[in-house]
């Protein structure tokens, strides 16, 4: 099936005479005739459900179809995007560990990595996604143990040369996680140029309508880890909490890391998603497709119009002709990537409140990536604990705006936009 197809069936196939849309399981528990049955599921010898906060029917209709979409062969939903990320490396890194991340990410990523993860004893080293693969080559020690970007960073807009990425982490013998919250499935496929492990903020684009906060986590399958089993130990040696499950044997390459993700990390921690937002998290992932193709023709728009107009200083948007990642975005989304624009007003910090103030369609919020057009400035909210050095390395100036084109007329947007940039002094 292809991407349209999926967006609208995958993952969910009801048989005869049952519910057409995926039924929202609102059980914490489920029924056993005999505690053998359930003894099974408990020490993963059967695949069934006992308790929602490791596993539900309706998320895990959810987590299959966006495991289709990316080209996995195994998915997870988690409460936020937050928590996929941390799953995803808290996984496979414990104390003593390290992580090599790009330095241009989402704030909320940096702070796990930076203040809370280091907090558990895990090391980060940021580094520019931008330097050569000698320079990066440095970043990495004999304790590292996974290699973290985004598709197209937020707020920054930089865009990762995923092949150069998954290349470095492999010639490492390390995983590759990446975050493609912005881009979706719909426009790039990470697993596809090498990518491991690819994670979800569904709150965004895959929601879309600003209804539910959610994560994902997809498996690529195709990390070889028994290949570097020594690095690896929670996957490829026993797990005594679950009997002596050794997760890369009894369960593939394919399931080891979800499995384990579940059965360890959720089991522990709870931080699930509930059945009703996995529902509407659905209804949002059935128009995906739509919805982006609109938000990047409305993103495109408003680039370049802003591009043209006197009192604007700078635009990012890489499918913008010109822009410094307009190649790396011809390759790895040639038909769009987001509806996020990013831009610096001459008159700087003061003038970008001026404008915000005075824009009618497009609101102020936190939030990004849905229907209704949204801005942001992120010196000022979202990335407020970052010291202006730190803002400037990751790539969000104080002055910079974030615009999230929803999928409005393009045309409202503009003369929106329009009247808010007449407001503002030269
Ligand atoms: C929003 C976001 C997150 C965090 O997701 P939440 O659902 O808000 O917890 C992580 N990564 C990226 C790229 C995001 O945009």
């Amino acid at each position: 099936m292809k991407t349209n197809t999926i967006c609208v069936q995958g993952g969910y196939t009801p048989g005869n005479g049952e519910p057409r849309q995926i039924p929202i399981i609102q059980s914490t528990t489920f029924k056993y005739d005999t505690s053998e049955d359930m003894g099974k599921l408990f020490d993963l010898e059967a695949e069934g459900y006992f308790y929602t906060r490791l596993q539900n029917p309706t998320n895990d209709f959810v987590a299959a179809k966006i495991a289709q979409l990316e080209g996995g062969t195994a998915a997870m939903l988690t409460s936020s995007g937050q928590a996929a990320n941390f799953f995803a490396l808290f996984n496979i890194c414990g104390a003593g560990d390290h992580i090599v991340a790009s330095s241009s990410i989402y704030g909320g990523t940096f702070n796990l990595l930076s203040v809370t993860m280091k907090r558990m004893g895990i090391d980060v080293t940021f580094v520019d996604a931008d330097a050569s693969v000698e320079e990066l080559n440095k970043a990495f020690k004999p304790n590292t143990k996974a290699v973290f970007g985004e598709t197209i960073a937020n707020p920054a807009l930089t865009v990762l040369d995923i092949e150069k990425f998954a290349k470095l982490a492999h010639d490492h013998g390390v995983v590759f996680i990446i975050d493609n919250t912005f881009a979706t499935p719909v426009n790039c496929r990470p697993i596809e140029w090498g990518a491991d492990i690819v994670t979800h903020s569904t709150t965004k684009y895959m929601d879309g309508h600003g209804a539910g906060v959610g994560g994902a986590i997809v498996d690529s399958g195709n990390f070889d880890w028994m290949a570097y089993a020594d690095k690896y130990p929670g996957l490829c040696s026993p797990d005594e909490s679950y009997h002596g499950v050794t997760y890369v044997k009894d369960f593939g390459n394919e399931k080891a890391f979800i499995t384990k993700c579940t059965a360890q990390l959720m089991r522990d921690l709870g931080s699930v998603q509930s059945p009703q937002n996995a529902f509407l998290l659905n209804l949002g992932l059935e128009s995906l497709h739509v919805r982006m193709k609109r938000h990047c023709e409305n993103g495109l728009a408003v680039a370049d119009y802003l591009s043209k107009h006197p009192k604007v200083s700078y635009v990012n948007y890489a499918s913008l002709p010109g822009n410094k990642y307009y190649n790396l975005a011809q390759k790895y989304f040639p038909d769009g990537g987001c509806g996020v624009v990013s831009f610096g007003l001459k008159g700087g910090r003061d003038a970008a409140e001026i404008f915000m103030k005075n824009l009618k369609i497009a609101a102020i919020e936190t939030h990004v990536a849905d229907a209704r057009t949204c801005c942001l400035n992120p010196a000022t909210s979202t990335h407020r604990q970052m010291t202006d050095k730190q803002l400037e390395e990751a790539g969000v100036p104080a002055e910079l705006i974030r615009m999230s084109c929803g999928i409005e007329d393009k045309e409202d947007l503009i003369a929106d936009i329009d009247q808010a940039l007449a407001k503002c002094e030269g």
